[in-house]
């Protein structure tokens, strides 16, 4: 029911960001290679995503709007074994039950089919002529329910959120070319060539490679892996970190701490690295006590972990210093 779509709306759908990520992952999970998003008024008042992935065929395209329809696993548990973003079969029929979304979208050497959705209402569905790909706009979020608007922030504010996602959405997604328009303006613009480095220039402004470390390290337990500034490089007032546990963006305090703690003194109070921390685990050493959507994980082992992450910093940055 369309309640029911909207109380699921309450924990998947927060703020425009939370828009933009799940359909950006949506279209990663269709194996795009070029995902193009435009925004005008921070998302509130419309938000546009182009693909060029695999498309839904003709008559699944009122399934996906149907929640749970598409449910690939039943526990949560499951969440860091599964290979896609998407896993709960709720993003669509939420976001389409707290806005208007109209989505084009063909499988190749097929026609392609038309929908409208307003408010979790289909309002229009029609075959059309598109070409391989999803596009997909969400207008007028929040217009049914108003009182969620109540919880949305400064346009400025929204934007940075949307933005943040979208540089970490591209930054564990190396091989996709991004982009991120807001109004006229292009916010990120990423090449899609594989290479970490050249993501983390496109989104930081990084003016020689130089300024990024490349680390790596293992214990039985953990793989990390990534990139992390010269001590000189650093960022004042917000956290530049990013944290990827088997490819998926997760948040956690205590290992945050402990790529700060990496630097040591070398790092003036206040002062953040920019960070892209890639962790291989088993994952059943993930803890997804918390709603998943938050992206807030509990890891057992976590000490281990913490102490492994400081001291393969701590060993790249003297290795510098050398
Ligand atoms: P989930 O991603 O959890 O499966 P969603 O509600 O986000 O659920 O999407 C429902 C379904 O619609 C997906 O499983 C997928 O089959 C299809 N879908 C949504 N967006 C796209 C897209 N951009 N390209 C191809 N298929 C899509
Ligand atoms: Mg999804």
């Amino acid at each position: 029911t369309i309640l029911a779509d909207q109380i699921a709306a309450g924990e998947v759908v927060e703020r425009p960001a939370s828009v933009v990520k799940e359909l950006v992952e949506n279209a990663i999970d269709a194996h795009a290679t070029q995902i193009d998003v435009v925004v005008e008024e921070a998302g509130l008042k419309s938000i546009k995503i182009i693909d060029n992935g695999d498309g839904i065929e003709s008559s699944q395209v009122e399934n996906a709007f149907k929640r749970h329809a598409t449910s690939k696993i039943t526990t949560r548990e499951d969440l860091f074994k599964i290979s896609t973003l998407g896993f709960r079969g709720e993003a669509l029929p939420s976001i389409a039950s707290v806005a208007k979304v109209t989505m084009n979208t063909a499988v190749a050497g097929q026609s392609g089919a038309f929908i409208a959705v307003n408010g979790g209402k289909i309002v229009d569905e029609k075959s059309s002529a598109s070409r391989k790909g999803t596009e997909i706009t969400v207008s007028d979020l929040f217009f049914n329910t108003p009182a969620r608007l109540k919880y949305v922030k400064s346009l400025q504010t929204e934007m940075s959120v949307i933005s943040d996602m979208m540089n970490r959405l591209a930054m564990s997604h190396t091989t996709i070319s991004f982009s991120l328009t807001h109004g006229d303006k292009e916010v990120l613009r990423t090449t899609g060539n594989g290479q970490l480095q050249q993501t983390i220039s496109a989104i930081y402004g990084v003016k020689s490679a130089r300024q990024m470390l490349e680390f790596s390290g293992h214990d039985l337990d953990f793989k990390i892996s990534g990139y992390t500034s010269l001590p000189e490089l650093t960022r004042a007032g917000r956290q530049f970190i990013s944290i990827l546990i088997n490819g998926r963006y997760v948040k956690n305090t205590s290992l945050n701490k402990a790529i700060i703690k990496g630097y040591g003194s070398k790092l003036m109070v206040g002062r953040y690295p920019v960070t892209v921390l890639n962790i291989q685990l088993d994952p059943l050493l993930v803890d997804v006590n918390v709603h998943p959507t938050k992206q807030e994980v509990r890891l057992s082992k976590e000490s281990e972990l913490t102490e492994l992450i400081k001291k393969v910093i701590y060993e790249r940055i003297a290795k510098e210093n050398l």
